[in-house]
């Protein structure tokens, strides 16, 4: 049922701060925000909104934990029950050559950011459920099902805080009865912590020019899956990275991971850098194949795959890191790009990110500081230390390739320390990387066989995404001629290949192509937003908890 009526206004909430995103960098300065209120008697309203329906929802990673930021955060953290529970106790790196073989790497050729050893095989859903249960233990308010939707901004044009998204707009436009306006977060501090191409953070970057001294932003989508194997096979923390094929034979760069953690558990998923160039490349396609390879399916033959998704990660690292401070607000996590490519790991660094965000939150609310004070703490912190010795890593792959790349990383890694007095730029943006598809080679992936591979439908159906059906499409193209004049006559319809999860489709409508979006399938991931070659998707949040429900990815 549709109505007439006007719009209710919103209602607004005062807060000291507000987080956006109950990610590992969102939660965690929640936490330190609380524990420093605590030593120094002050009381403090914190808000943490989260899109997802729960906490964890929407968070996807490997994942290996490097312990050293959560060993800060909570020292006490095993009494705390935080879910640990594999620790590493092998770690292999190998350079799979083609479909059927693969060489063992040995560990002293590889560089040292990319060994393993302290660290544990974990869920990142599973700790960030954790960590929720630790804020609001500290008395942190988290509003799951809450995306936040709109940047606030005072008369001057700094930030005021945050509007939650709308609910029940129908998919024209109306108002339904259900309708509810958003609600405003009106706060002193407020802080964007989003995860990879978040939907606010991209709009602030752009409009107080964060990026303005940064080099260019660099993206790779992760496609995971969770598999339940036979016990005999199971090697309970064993680490699996690979480098090379499948990616290779497209000239496409990228890499694998494959974690035996508890409970029979097998985690492996491929990274396809969003630089490829031909436009048939499917990354989708490429994991299923990946899977039959003897070193992978030696694990997961007789197993059963019970979980799957995917999600972009910010790769680009120091270099492309942009300011992180703005008129009373901080972007951090993946949000801004703090992940480690050299270690292909981003939830310490974004943990320290939020953590150190907190403490000059916590100065600034005191009167004893202001936020740009935080590029200072960034600077002397060991996350800046860790970024900086990394600075040149994914650049190196990138320009030189595979092998010629991975030995300066070598060298740069385990001689210099990554202290080689240079800095490599990358300067094309992943989106502009595309070649017309008259350029390249067709690719033609074969058919699942519905055992170690299969299809997207099948795939989607796991990652338990649940839609509202009746609301706008929340994947916005600014001009939208350009899906069928450039997408698909000049690039084959690339969208069509790096979904993960079948959302873009060309269908035939009056005689002509036309794009048909499949909205409800969306798993939040962000590829299109990243890699569509004219920049014309935009992601925006769905309405409510839309989207994955990941129990433990
Ligand atoms: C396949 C894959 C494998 C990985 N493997 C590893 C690994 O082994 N080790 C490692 O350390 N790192 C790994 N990473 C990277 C790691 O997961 C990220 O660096 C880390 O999760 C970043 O944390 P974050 O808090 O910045 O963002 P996220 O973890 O993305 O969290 C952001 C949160 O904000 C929410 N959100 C987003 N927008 C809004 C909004 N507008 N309103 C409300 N809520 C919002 C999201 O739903 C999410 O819950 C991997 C990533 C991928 C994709």
């Amino acid at each position: 049922m549709t109505m007439t009526q006007e719009i209710p206004e919103r209602e607004s909430m005062d807060v000291d701060v507000v987080i956006v995103g109950a990610g590992p960098a969102g939660l965690s300065a929640a936490c330190r925000l609380m524990q420093i209120a605590g030593e120094n008697d002050r009381e403090l309203s914190v808000v943490v909104l989260e899109k997802g329906s729960e906490v964890g929802a929407h968070i996807l990673s490997g994942a290996l934990l490097e312990p050293r930021a959560l060993n800060e955060l909570f020292g006490n953290w095993e009494e705390l029950g935080a879910p640990l529970h594999t620790r590493v106790t092998q770690d292999r790196v190998l350079m799979f050559r083609n479909r059927k073989k693969a060489t063992r790497m040995p560990l002293w050729m590889v560089p040292g950011p990319m060994h393993n050893d302290g660290n544990y095989i974990i869920s990142l859903g599973e700790l960030c459920r954790w960590l929720a249960e630790q804020a609001e233990s500290l008395g942190v308010e988290i509003f799951p099902g809450f995306p936040a939707s709109e940047v606030l901004y005072h008369e001057d044009g700094s930030i005021k805080g945050v509007a939650t998204g709308e609910m029940g707009r129908g998919a024209d436009g109306t108002i339904r009865s259900s309708y509810e306006p958003g609600m405003e977060l009106h706060a002193k501090i407020t802080l964007f912590a989003e995860g990879c191409r978040g939907q606010l953070g991209k709009q602030v970057t752009r409009q107080f020019e964060l990026d303005r001294d940064s080099q260019t932003q660099h993206y790779g989508i992760g496609i995971k899956e969770l598999w339940k194997i036979d016990p005999a096979r199971h090697d309970p923390g064993l680490v699996i990275h690979g480098a090379g094929w499948p990616l290779s034979e497209h000239r496409a760069s990228g890499g694998s991971f494959l974690y035996h953690l508890g409970e029979n558990l097998v985690s492996l998923g491929l990274i396809t850098d969003l630089c490829y160039e031909n436009p048939y490349l499917s990354p989708f396609d490429e994991l299923q194949r990946f899977k039959h390879h003897p070193q992978v399916r030696q694990y997961l033959e007789g197993g059963e795959r019970i979980a799957y998704g995917a999600r972009a990660i910010t790769k680009g690292g120091l270099h492309a890191l942009p300011r992180m401070t703005m008129p009373n607000g901080l972007l951090i996590g993946c949000d801004a790009g703090t992940l480690n490519f050299s270690k292909i790991k981003g939830t310490h660094t974004a943990m320290k990110s939020g953590m150190l965000a907190a403490e000059t939150a916590f100065r600034t609310l005191q009167g004893d500081g202001t936020l740009d004070d935080f590029e200072r703490e960034f600077r002397s912190s060991w996350l800046h230390a860790e970024l900086h010795r990394s600075r040149n890593f994914g650049a190196a792959l990138h320009r030189f390739g595979t092998w010629l790349g991975g030995a300066f990383n070598f060298i740069d890694q385990n001689f210099f320390s990554g202290k080689l007095p240079l800095t490599l730029s990358d300067p094309v943006p992943d989106h502009e990387a595309l070649k017309p598809a008259a350029q390249c080679r067709p690719i033609h992936y074969p058919k699942p066989d519905g055992v170690l591979s299969f299809d997207k439908t099948a795939s989607v159906y796991l990652s338990s995404t649940n839609h509202a059906e009746d609301q706008p499409v929340h994947l916005r193209l600014a001009d939208t001629a350009q899906a069928v004049s450039v997408n698909l006559e000049r690039y084959a319809g690339p969208e069509q290949r790096y979904c993960p999860a079948g959302v873009y489709e060309f269908i035939e409508q009056d005689g002509s192509p036309a794009l048909q979006i499949n909205a409800q399938n969306c798993v939040h991931c962000k590829t299109c937003d990243i890699k569509d070659p004219g920049g014309n998707i935009t992601w925006i949040a769905p309405e409510g908890s839309g989207g994955p429900n990941y129990a433990s990815m």
